[in-house]
């Protein structure tokens, strides 16, 4: 979204053929898996604070639920674009696929900037989102979450108006709900802990004890702050985390070789992921230019801010002590970028391996939801721990065994499982 020169869509389908003619798919599953079964592109009316009533536009797309009904986060974006979506929803069947849990692939967007919006308009955006969709989304259809500048509040809000108009309760038609009212415990923090699950077990085929190593973060909101976390409660040192300003509209990045302390930089962070530049310039951080976050000398970069962060433009500036890029974010690298990153030979967890803590732990949340019975935090994170560790050697096999970069294997399970679900029901 805010490198408006690169297509995310254009991204997904290009890793997506690449990979089909790797595996000689056939053509009729290659047309139907290169784009999505659905697409819902509607307006939302709300009246704002001032009286005025202000038309929003809402996206839901389902790209292929095959193995079970689609899945994934409504992202809140001034920018948002349909074909950001688009690429999303996609690659949302290849991150279920990959770890192997009975969901297909979706994801939904509303252009507008809820930090500028009162609580009662974002509600009001909520519930209107809903009754567009409501006949096109549901347990066994569709099931939303929170993804960019989007919470549990906004889920909450969204369920009511779901069961206001089915009549009924369904806990499982959203996930991402706060801890009790059908959330599950561990739910934040599970894409950034699994982002670190799967860093720790690369680290340990590439021999590298991670309290040994650095990082430097992008991003510094629900994802990124949860892999600082674990990243330094294995030991590891971050050196620079780089985030938006919302009152400068830029990035800076925030630099302390010394390394970073995770709770301290969080209190001065607000809800949106936004640094407090003055108060991090106290703490005795240097405030660098957004983009310096990628040229820093560390063994680890973790892109966990948005798509097309990684280009042709500034991959050149990667430093030569880089060792591993665990992509946190959704496409944060283009397609060309991807390929020098693999010229250099430095190893890339792909984005829907790396970042599928997050719809695992959503899945775990709907069965809780389905038997009404809720597991302590431990039992979801030892769970989400296993399903990460077992889907990232699963795809180290296959790397190694077909001599693919990470990337590659990684589609390789996601497109055979996918083109399997898709031959059986006899759709291709
Ligand atoms: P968030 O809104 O909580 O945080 C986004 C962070 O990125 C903020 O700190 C923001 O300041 C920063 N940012 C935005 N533009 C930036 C720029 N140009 N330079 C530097 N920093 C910038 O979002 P999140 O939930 O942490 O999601 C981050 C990424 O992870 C997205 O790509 C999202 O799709 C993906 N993801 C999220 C989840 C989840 O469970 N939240 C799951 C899977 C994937």
């Amino acid at each position: 979204m805010s490198n408006t020169s690169y297509n995310p869509y254009l991204t997904a389908q290009a890793q997506f053929d690449n990979v089909a003619r790797l595996l000689g798919l056939d053509e009729a599953t290659r047309e139907l898996l290169r784009q999505p079964m659905r697409e819902y592109h509607f307006t939302i009316p709300v009246r704002m604070d001032d009286g005025t009533v202000r038309i929003f536009k809402g996206f839901r797309i389902q790209h292929n639920d095959a193995r079970g009904p689609a899945k994934g986060g409504i992202r809140f974006h001034p920018n948002e674009t349909v074909d950001t979506i688009r690429a999303l929803s996609m690659w949302m069947t290849w991150k279920c696929a990959v770890v192997d849990i009975p969901l297909g692939g979706g994801k939904g967007g509303i252009i507008c900037d809820p930090r500028t919006m009162s609580e009662r308009e974002q509600e009001q955006l909520c519930r209107g989102y809903v009754r567009q969709l409501a006949r096109n989304m549901g347990p066994n259809l569709d099931v939303p979450a929170p993804d960019v500048m989007s919470n549990a509040k906004h889920m909450l809000w969204m369920l009511d108006e779901y069961e206001t108009i089915s009549g009924g309760r369904f806990p499982g038609t959203i996930t991402g709900k706060p801890v009790g009212m059908g959330g599950s415990l561990g739910r934040t923090e599970a894409t950034g802990f699994g982002v670190i699950y799967v860093l720790r077990e690369a680290l340990k085929k590439l021999d590298i004890r991670p309290e040994n190593t650095t990082a430097s973060i992008q991003g510094f909101g629900n994802v990124a702050q949860y892999a600082a976390k674990m990243y330094t409660q294995l030991g590891g040192r971050i050196i620079a985390i780089s985030c938006w300003d919302n009152t400068d509209r830029k990035a800076y990045t925030y630099r302390r070789t010394g390394g970073i302390d995770v709770e301290e930089l969080v209190s001065i962070t607000d809800a949106f992921g936004s640094i407090n530049k003055d108060k991090a310039r106290e703490l005795g951080y240097e405030v660098l230019d957004g983009e310096a976050w990628i040229e820093q000398d560390v063994d680890i970069l973790i892109p966990a801010a948005l798509e097309n962060q990684i280009t042709a433009k500034n991959v050149g500036k990667i430093s030569k002590q880089v060792k591993i890029i665990a992509e946190a974010a959704n496409g944060p690298t283009t397609t060309d970028a991807d390929k020098v990153i693999n010229e250099r030979g430095i190893f890339l967890i792909p984005d829907f391996l790396a970042n599928a803590g997050g719809v695992t732990c959503s899945y775990f949340e709907q069965v809780q939801c389905n038997m009404n019975y809720f597991w302590d935090k431990d039992e979801v994170l030892s769970k989400l721990d296993r399903v990460m560790t077992s889907a990232f050697h699963a795809v180290y096999d296959v790397s190694a065994a077909r001599k693919l970069n990470m990337r590659d294997a990684a589609y390789v399970i996601a497109i055979e499982r996918v083109a399997k679900a898709v031959k059986s029901r006899g759709w291709a």
